[in-house]
């Protein structure tokens, strides 16, 4: 069966597309996983439909969730239009929706072919951009865009706009390899563009 929605610690999260513009060394994708530490099988057998996303997500007493996370097995800001169609479309049939949280990285922009930050605005509460290291070189290196170093530029761009129609904007590393002064150095590249970093623990394979 395909999982379009799954639970993990008292959120829901929607997995929409399994496509992504970058191939992250650490991405769960590769390595022959099929799933994550949240569900077993996050492989779409084809990208489900804006209506088969809306009867899912109304199958589920959302009300029940401490947040609502739009994540995916692959970048869900390729699947913005929709991502958006379905929070408008549960709002107006009354549902009351926890926090909207978008987990990305931050390249939208670039592969929608417009500011989509705007877009933002009254529908996501939280956004968590992966920010993956402190500067271009690493960044690249580690998150691979299909942009090459462009990808850099682009998440920088992104957060920084997002922070003017996004209640909370976080960027996230990974603390694996990563010194004090490293953290040091996204904190403060964070705060500089209207974000709070947070720092999260390695899952090891
Ligand atoms: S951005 Fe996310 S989905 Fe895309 S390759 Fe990196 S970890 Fe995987």
């Amino acid at each position: 069966m395909m999982t379009i929605t799954y639970e993990y610690e008292g959120a829901l999260y929607v997995n929409l597309t399994n496509k992504c513009d970058c191939a992250c060394v650490f991405c769960l994708r590769h390595n022959g996983h099929k799933g994550s530490i949240y569900a077993d099988d996050l492989w779409l057998e084809h990208e489900p439909s804006r209506q088969e996303a809306l009867d899912d997500l109304l199958s589920r007493d959302l009300s029940q969730y401490r947040e609502l996370v739009f994540c995916g097995f692959g970048e869900p800001m390729f699947r913005w239009d929709d991502d958006a169609w379905l929070i408008d479309e549960l709002r107006r049939r009354g549902v009351k929706l926890p926090p909207v949280r978008i987990n990305t990285n931050g390249h939208a922009n670039r592969f929608l072919g417009r500011d989509v930050t705007p877009e933002l605005k009254g529908r996501v509460d939280v956004i968590s951009i992966s920010l993956n290291g402190s500067n271009e070189a690493e960044y690249t290196a580690v998150t691979q865009p299909s942009t090459g170093k462009q990808g850099w530029a682009d998440m920088l761009d992104f957060t920084q706009k997002a922070a003017r129609y996004v209640p909370e904007v976080v960027m996230t590393i990974v603390n694996k390899d990563k010194t004090a002064e490293d953290i040091a150095q996204c904190r403060a590249l964070a705060e500089r563009l209207g974000a709070t970093l947070r720092v999260r623990e390695y899952i090891p394979d």
